[in-house]
């Protein structure tokens, strides 16, 4: 029997993706900066389950992905990341 699905194209979902807002600097005392580690490695920071629908939060200078997966109605809010592959810090908030 012939498949009408190619093997590529059955793994092609057509994932969303947000580019964050890279920031100078951030003051320390005013919002919560996650820096990474060894341990997190390449990250991401957050992985979440969703499906088809979720949604990938890029770094807004290269492009690594620092959320992966996340449902639309994740709720980040305020949180800068510094992006595990070129150093930028990235502001996250998402807003419902
Ligand atoms: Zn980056």
């Amino acid at each position: 029997m012939k498949s009408l699905y190619s093997k590529d194209s059955i793994l092609i979902t057509i994932m969303r993706e947000i580019k964050l807002n890279v920031i100078p600097n951030p003051e320390s005392n005013t919002k919560t900066i996650l820096e990474g580690g060894i341990e997190l490695g390449n990250g991401p920071y957050f992985q979440g389950q969703g499906g088809d629908d979720s949604t990938n939060y890029l770094c807004g200078n290269c492009n690594h992905v620092l959320g992966e997966r996340l449902e639309e109605n994740a709720q980040i809010c305020d949180i800068v990341v510094k992006c595990l592959k070129c150093q930028s810090y990235n502001e996250l908030n998402t807003v419902i």
